[in-house]
């Protein structure tokens, strides 16, 4: 299918109309940010990977009875989905303390979490996606009380899914953001799911195989991610 405008071009991807209004191509590009878009820089064949990862597990999520926005991969860095109606919020899991909830809350990080833990962060990049909770949510309009709920069950219904999935490959699922739209009224999974928006550390060892590579410096960043791909089986050419 034909990319026709571009609607959107965010940090990493980039989203275009086709001739069917209901249905977008979405581009993974090489661009890697971290810090709100503070660490910029280009990785060779990081879109091209994310693509495909991304489609592997959209299709194991759909296999789980999931439903996702994922319709096909189109080429190596393009994938056609649904238009969703987005909403402004990311849902993140946490079975193991990382990242923000350490620098926020004073914790170290590698603690196991039980039960895992849920937050709600907003999309707005100017204020660096806040954390909001659901009277927020609820009083500034930015979701339904039914969607919200739907996003909570959905986003812990993925957990399920993928730690599994990621255990029997010899990974720890750390943590993982989702972002979720509205497709004829019903709450779907959109954007992607890659390491650049979820941690994952190598079980025995707990080296780190996603994006905290590139924000913490330590090289091997796209190796990693494709490292992580093999391990699944999926298919890079
Ligand atoms: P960001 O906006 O955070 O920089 P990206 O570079 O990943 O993110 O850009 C992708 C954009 O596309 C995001 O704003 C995301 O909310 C939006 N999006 C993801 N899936 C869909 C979809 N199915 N329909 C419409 N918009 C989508
Ligand atoms: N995450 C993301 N996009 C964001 C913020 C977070 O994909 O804009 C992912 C991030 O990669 C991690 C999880 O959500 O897997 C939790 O991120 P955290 O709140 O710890 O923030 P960070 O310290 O990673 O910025």
């Amino acid at each position: 299918m034909e990319k026709r405008e571009e609607l959107y071009k965010g940090k990493a991807k980039s989203v275009y109309k086709t001739d069917d209004p209901n249905v977008y191509v979405m581009l993974y590009r090489n661009d890697t940010s971290a810090f709100d878009g503070k660490k910029v820089e280009q990785l060779d064949r990081k879109g091209m990977v994310n693509n495909k990862f991304n489609a592997f597990i959209m299709q194991k999520l759909e296999a789980a009875g999931i439903e996702t926005h994922f319709i096909k991969l189109q080429n190596d860095t393009e994938s056609l989905v649904r238009k969703l109606q987005m909403l402004p919020l990311e849902c993140v899991v946490r079975n193991i303390s990382a990242g923000s909830i350490c620098r926020r809350l004073g914790v170290q990080e590698g603690l196991d979490l039980n039960p895992p833990t849920f937050e709600f962060f907003l999309k707005n990049d100017a204020l660096g996606d806040p954390m909001v909770n659901e009277y927020h949510i609820r009083s500034f309009g930015w979701a339904d009380p039914a969607h919200v709920e739907r996003m909570k069950e959905l986003t812990f219904k993925v957990n399920e899914v993928l730690k599994q999935l990621f255990l029997d490959a010899g990974m720890l699922l750390v943590d993982y953001k989702l972002e979720f739209g509205l497709y004829e009224g019903r709450v779907m999974l959109g954007d992607e799911f890659t390491p650049d928006g979820c941690r994952l550390w190598d079980k025995d060892t707990r080296k780190k195989l996603d994006k905290d590579r590139f924000r913490q410096g330590l090289g091997s960043v796209v190796e990693s991610y494709e490292e992580v791909g093999h391990r699944l089986g999926v298919k890079f050419d």
